[in-house]
């Protein structure tokens, strides 16, 4: 079934082509909401050890070629995207496996990270966006995929189930009106930022203590009304 600007197959569409935000904004806004409106609203960017990593790996990922073994076909970093939920990117790994007997053909996304399996959402989340992008364009069912993790060396299957989905399109939703919205939430301190490539830019260092020294010809200019470089 062909798209259309005004319908998909799962939906009718909610967004323009040049109204779609990046799926990894997803993992932003999962992450914390004022790292993703600095990124995707600001447009502030700061690399750190973990997002150097992460994009080796995902480099790693995209530079391979399209492959085939038998019984299934590998695509890398195919370009997707969803008009319903407003998403454009690309997925690191695509299986399409060849339908058995008197089955269908599976459709199987695979996203490569770096580190270990998270505690929150925020992988999945992705993962279930990609499928949605690739069920979108595609008019397949993919019931579940799997995400790689560079630490372990490991995958890890994940089923699409109704409540991962109901949370994809929650987060598209939210990720889309925050953008629109165009205000930077407050900064909020919390163990997590310790890992934020942004902590230098959210939550600049207070100033360095005064020298005693300094604070003695602080307190000497003021009581003669002079400014402090007036006396050194
Ligand atoms: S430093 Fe903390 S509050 Fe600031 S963007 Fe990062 S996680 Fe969010």
């Amino acid at each position: 079934m062909g798209l259309t600007s005004e319908s998909t197959p799962t939906g009718p569409a909610a967004h323009a082509e040049d109204a779609l935000l990046p799926r990894s904004a997803l993992q932003h806004l999962l992450f914390c909401e004022r790292q993703c409106a600095l990124i995707h609203v600001e447009r502030l960017w700061a690399e750190n050890r973990l997002t150097v990593e992460g994009r080796h790996l995902h480099e790693r990922a995209d530079s391979g070629r399209s492959e085939s073994r038998p019984g299934v076909r590998i695509a890398r970093a195919l370009p997707i995207r969803s008009l319903r939920l407003g998403l454009v990117g690309r997925a690191d790994v695509v299986e399409f496996h060849d339908a058995g007997l008197g089955g269908a053909r599976r459709v199987v996304p695979v996203e490569y990270k770096r580190g270990r399996p998270k505690s929150d959402d925020s992988d999945r989340v992705q993962l279930c966006a990609q499928a949605l992008c690739l069920e979108e364009m595609l008019g397949v069912a993919i019931p579940a995929g799997a995400l790689y993790y560079g630490q372990t060396r490991h995958r890890h299957d994940v089923a699409f189930d109704g409540t991962l989905r109901a949370l994809v399109e929650r987060s598209a939703a939210r990720l889309h009106a925050l953008v629109a919205g165009g205000v930077t939430p407050q900064a909020v301190r919390a163990p997590k930022c310790d890992g934020c490539s942004l902590l230098s830019l959210c939550l600049p260092a207070p100033p360095r203590p005064r020298s005693a020294r300094a604070r003695t010809v602080i307190a000497l200019a003021a009581s003669l009304a002079l400014a402090p470089e007036e006396l050194t």
